[in-house]
């Protein structure tokens, strides 16, 4: 533990990526499915991404990576990491989901720009806490919450205001 902390970014990364591996393989054992080399890479590059990624970008990581895999094959991989707790799908905007690898990650939510697909990521306690009592209120035992908000990015807000000038 005390190596961990001290590791840089870069080994975090690599110890998490053991980890999350290990994570997946009993996860699929426990389905009676195989950890093939397709599904080993399409984690490894799901840990190279810092931020948020739908199908397509993980599609152009691995092809980055050297590694041609289809679609198909990412689309039906997809469902078994979201059923394996490592990602979660962060996001739905304009037709496009996407996902996050949440192993080992702080609990967050999210702001979406609906004109340049930017995503902010923000944690607030008061937030956090006025969820937790509304739960409460109706007896209600939370397992998970998302929590997305749509709208501009400072940018393109100030793009469209100068537009409409
Ligand atoms: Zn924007
Ligand atoms: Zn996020």
């Amino acid at each position: 533990m005390i190596l961990r902390l001290n590791c840089n970014e870069k080994q975090n990364e690599e110890i998490h990526l053991i980890d999350a591996n290990q994570k997946f393989e009993e996860f699929l054992k426990s389905k009676e499915l195989k950890y093939t080399s397709e599904r080993k890479l399409i984690l490894k590059a799901i840990f190279s991404f810092h931020k948020h990624f739908d199908v397509e970008e993980l599609f152009e990581k691995l092809r980055e990576q050297g590694n041609h895999i289809s679609r198909a094959t990412i689309y039906r991989t997809i469902p078994l990491l979201l059923q394996s707790g490592l990602i979660i799908e962060a996001l739905h905007c304009q037709d496009k989901t996407s996902y996050e690898n949440i192993f080992n990650k702080k609990h967050h939510d999210h702001l979406v720009c609906i004109n340049c697909g930017k995503i902010i990521e923000f944690y607030n306690e008061k937030i956090e806490k006025l969820q937790e009592e509304v739960c409460e209120q109706h007896n209600f035992v939370p397992t998970e919450h998302r929590l997305g908000i749509k709208g501009y990015c400072e940018d393109c807000y100030k793009k469209i205001k100068k537009e409409g000038e």
